[in-house]
């Protein structure tokens, strides 16, 4: 007789490595706008390293949030 139970599926992972935070950078004019695949945006900049730094410090503090 096989009596299969239904035990608790194993828990998910909860430690994201890879959360879903993919950058884009749109362009405006001169500006570049950080956009996140989450939905956040950050402030337009005519620096495209400042840019990506304020998007990779969104990354960062929403890695850290988990
Ligand atoms: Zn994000």
């Amino acid at each position: 007789m096989h009596y299969r139970r239904k035990e608790h599926p194993p828990p998910p992972a909860q430690r994201e490595q890879h959360p879903t935070h993919h950058i884009t950078l749109s362009e405006r004019g001169p500006f570049l706008a950080p956009r996140c695949s989450c939905g956040w945006s950050g402030p337009a900049r005519r620096s495209r390293p400042l840019a990506r730094d304020e998007a990779a410090a969104h990354v960062a503090a929403e890695s850290e949030a988990a």
